[in-house]
């Protein structure tokens, strides 16, 4: 039986996923993150924003929110705002939103891409150490209403183990679905899974927009106008990551509250799908010594 605690809205955006990045192409090895946000330590700052509830999410039987596609599990009371962050991690542009969400002393859940983490495990391991929530959005972010059932499996499959094994901890069982189709014979699957299906009750658009401001008023406006819900943002993005101090301290001052999602339980990701992760991508994370401390001439 589905037994669903509760429920967060998230801003759906059809169009705006579509504009989310493509996965892209492999950079180079040698690239270093930036420095990112400070780990999940106790609020030092007076004045946060801070969480102001905190609900468990049962994903059995795979319940599906987010009011532009599912109408099921109204789970936030006004004022009440989810955030969330797809297609991450990214070098500069993630660090930046874990620093400004740890400033406020907030958190929120991350739907990145399986590519992506494999190439910044690092960066995704920030997010799991500050306390946030990490789902899972697809190996390489492909349209799967498009694709034939096997392939779309594995890019579900694949995505969740890659993001799994890079963030080094439990990942949730979450799932959204790049440019928010959701063909019928996956939604099924997934409840068969146990995974939670998140679109979005207000999508940003902030994949469009060229300045940090156009982001910051996009999202008040929405939510004026809702009153409360799921927003779709993208750490992926760098108008998004420079608009998110300004746009917390608005939502502060709005009188808007923060709620973040957690999962009842850890997916479990397939065998044969981390195998072939660890197989086409040579992790990082587990191969993060030096050579030079690997292997030694000894003779
Ligand atoms: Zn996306």
């Amino acid at each position: 039986m589905r037994m669903v605690v509760a429920c967060v809205v998230v801003m759906s955006m059809s169009a705006a996923a579509a504009g989310a990045a493509q996965a892209q192409n492999a950079p180079a090895r040698s690239a270093t993150p930036p420095a990112a946000a400070s780990p999940a330590a106790a609020c030092t700052n007076p004045d946060a924003l801070g969480v102001s509830r905190t609900v468990e999410i049962d994903t059995t039987g795979g319940p599906g929110f987010g009011f532009e596609h599912f109408k099921q599990h109204d789970f936030l009371k006004r004022n009440e705002v989810v955030l969330t962050f797809d297609d991450g991690p990214w070098p500069g542009n993630t660090p930046a939103v874990l620093k400004a969400l740890a400033d406020q002393c907030i958190k929120a859940t991350f739907f990145p891409i399986g590519k992506h983490a494999t190439w910044y495990p690092e960066i995704l391991k920030q997010v799991a150490e500050a306390g946030h929530t990490i789902g899972n959005h697809t190996w390489s972010h492909k349209n799967l209403d498009k694709m034939k059932f096997e392939d779309a499996k594995t890019e579900i499959e694949k995505g969740a183990s890659a993001v799994h094994m890079s963030a080094g901890g439990p990942t949730a069982p979450f799932f959204r679905f790049p440019v928010l189709k959701h063909p019928p014979q996956l939604v099924t699957y997934l409840g068969e899974r146990n995974i939670g299906i998140f679109s979005t009750d207000m999508d940003s658009f902030d994949f469009t927009m060229r300045t940090p401001e156009r982001v910051i008023e996009s999202v008040m406006k929405k939510l004026e106008k809702h009153g409360k819900g799921m927003v779709l943002l993208h750490d992926f993005q760098k108008h998004t990551a420079e608009a998110l101090p300004e746009l917390l301290t608005r939502l502060k001052a709005g009188g808007y509250k923060i709620v973040h999602m957690k999962a009842k339980a850890p997916i479990t990701t397939l065998p044969e799908y981390d195998e072939l992760v660890l197989k086409d991508q040579k992790l990082p994370t587990v191969n993060t010594r030096p050579t030079s401390s690997v292997v030694r001439t000894i003779e």
